[in-house]
């Protein structure tokens, strides 16, 4: 059964780059296992492989080695297809950047997965509504990003993740572009949300602060993993 399985499973994963003549290994046999309902972090030096992971748990790029299997799916193994309808079925980004379309509003920019979804219009706007009134930008859903502060941005941005209700939210440095007030509120958001519906957070941070709030803390150099940090569940301050 799929649902006894860790949600993630990477066994002596490996992703190798090609540069020019020679080769980059970024990671260099990973074993990890999350379960979910777990937040985890991932930290290390730039350049440690924690970019290279994520996107190999998000299916944006293929192993050269081991295998990574997420929510029963082996990534390795799939097909395009299949991997596009995993990142559209059981993941939710959030970009440091925010990536969100500039000439949308806010509640357009929730809807975009959920179009992708297939679901009908008046159900899209009115889950993308009620996000945003629950993330407390009721009265943002007209307004476009440009007209939002950063900490308005990556609410949105984190509402467009939690449309689809995915199981699995992968998150890249979500308060890098914020200042630490700000970036504090948006973790306790994140935590409280993925906590409330029982979802799992892979999260990337150079910030010793942000890792705090993950369950465990993974500790990644040279594309291995150095240590894991098993770490006492710390409440973001509500502020
Ligand atoms: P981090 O996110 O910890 O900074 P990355 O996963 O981005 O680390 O990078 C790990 C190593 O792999 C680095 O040496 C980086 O230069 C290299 N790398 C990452 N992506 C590519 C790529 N697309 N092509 C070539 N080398 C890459």
């Amino acid at each position: 059964m799929i649902s006894s399985q860790p949600l993630i499973q990477a066994s002596a994963l490996a992703r190798r780059y090609a540069m020019g003549k020679t080769f980059v290994d970024a990671l260099r046999g990973v074993d990890l296992s999350v379960e979910r309902g777990e937040l985890v972090a991932l930290v290390g030096p730039s350049g440690s492989g924690k970019s290279t992971l994520l996107h190999l748990i998000g299916g944006l790029v293929r192993p050269s080695g081991g295998s990574i299997v997420v929510n029963g799916l082996d990534l390795g193994k799939a097909s395009d297809k299949q991997l596009v309808a995993y990142r559209r079925d059981t993941l939710g980004f959030v970009f440091q950047s925010f990536n969100l379309l500039p000439i949308k509003s806010a509640a357009e920019n929730v809807e975009v997965p959920l179009m992708l979804a297939g679901i009908a219009p008046a159900e899209r706007r009115a889950r993308a509504v009620a996000l945003l009134e629950q993330l407390g930008l009721g009265q943002r859903v007209g307004h476009r990003p440009s007209e939002l502060s950063g900490g308005e941005q990556q609410r949105v941005a984190i509402a467009r993740a939690l449309a689809n209700r995915p199981r699995l939210i992968l998150a890249d440095e979500p308060t890098g572009n914020l200042d630490s007030s700000t970036g504090q509120e948006i973790l306790g958001l994140l935590q409280r949300l993925v906590r409330d519906e029982g979802q799992t957070l892979l999260l990337i941070t150079h910030d010793m602060d942000v890792a705090a709030i993950a369950d465990r803390i993974v500790h990644l150099r040279d594309g291995q993993i150095q240590r894991i940090e098993e770490h006492a569940l710390r409440e973001v301050d509500q502020i």
